[in-house]
């Protein structure tokens, strides 16, 4: 029979194993406010997404549900023309959609190419849920998406499909890698459990060929989560974002003891290293969030924005850049 004292110790000791009760004690000693609930995403949309993510995560509820409610803004704001509904099309005209989520379990789920489907971060969430896959694409994705209930849409706005006939008169079909024409959303969140969760969503990289996919919606590419040490997402080029795996290389950056900010400046020196000119074209940005709470970001070219709301901060930042 344990000692009052030896079943404390062993309680303790129990408690200390626990990922969240490490946080809280590093969180104490470093005299730092308790991680989460937070939530981080690209770009200057993402302050009205962490909103909607925020009445979610503000009110005790699950990091995926969150980030899942928060990239539905854009992805259903006709206005934006880089998300969802109203994303600019592949150069034959279609809007194929990329989105992937993962969550505190290590489960992922994506989908790649997809069209007619406006939700497709959810659409990847169901293929994590309610399949034995990882990852569903075209045809197949968009079937999946309707048989569950997704409601079939034309993506193409009015005014994407003008730009897009503008583009045709100039471009000679030729997919130009640019920095006005893309930018995905990733959302990143920690909530009050001490879980965290992501997605990423984009219409890809503008007038792309036809099939064409980029690192939004590959895992380890566009996003990685691991609930033992952080987030990570990225926007911009995708085809670089892919060659060097960069979310997985900035959370095992984050694993060896860098800070979100020093880990997305690894892997945005990875990419640099290879492409050591400036060029206007070739921008990316890489955004993450650790366990207790910290993030930061890092983009090759000035101009990279991240929007953050926790409890005391509901703002937008600026990414530091390894180009002026
Ligand atoms: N990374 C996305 C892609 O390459 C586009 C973007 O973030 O701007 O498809």
């Amino acid at each position: 029979m344990k000692t009052r004292r030896e079943l404390l110790q062993y309680a303790g000791a129990a408690f200390a194993t626990l990922p969240f009760a490490k946080a809280f004690a590093q969180a104490k000693s470093s005299s730092l406010t308790l991680p989460g609930p937070i939530v981080v995403s690209t770009w200057n949309f993402g302050m009205q997404a962490n909103e909607a993510a925020w009445k979610i995560l503000g009110n005790g509820g699950h990091a995926l549900d969150a980030v899942i409610s928060g990239v539905a803004v854009p992805e259903a704001d006709p206005k934006n023309t880089s998300v969802g509904y109203g994303g600019l099309p592949d150069r034959d005209g279609h809007v194929t959609l990329d989105a992937c989520v993962m969550d505190e379990n290590g489960n992922a789920g994506s989908v790649a190419c997809v069209e007619n489907i406006v939700h497709v971060a959810a659409l990847a969430r169901k293929v994590m849920e309610k399949t034995p896959h990882v990852m569903l694409v075209g045809e197949g994705a968009q079937q999946f998406g309707l048989a569950n209930g997704f409601p079939k849409t034309n993506l193409l706005t009015p005014s994407s499909e003008k730009l897009w006939r503008e583009w045709l008169k100039t471009a000679q079909y030729k997919p130009i890698a640019n920095i006005e024409n893309h930018d995905t959303i990733g959302m990143l969140a920690l909530d009050s459990a001490g879980n965290l969760s992501g997605t990423c969503t984009t219409s890809g990289m503008a007038y792309k060929m036809h099939g064409r996919v980029g690192d939004s919606p590959l895992i380890g590419a566009g996003l990685y989560v691991d609930n033992e040490v952080g987030a990570a997402t990225s926007t911009g080029v995708g085809e670089e974002v892919i060659k060097i795996c960069g979310s997985h290389l900035v959370i095992e950056q984050m694993r060896a003891g860098r800070s979100p900010e020093e880990a997305c400046r690894i892997a945005v020196e990875r990419i640099v290293k290879k492409n050591p000119v400036k060029r206007d074209d070739l921008q990316v940005g890489f955004l993450a969030l650790n366990k207790h709470g910290e993030h930061g970001a890092y983009c090759i070219l000035k101009g990279f924005q991240y929007a953050v709301r926790s409890n005391s901060q509901n703002t937008l930042i600026d990414g530091k850049s390894h180009f002026a």
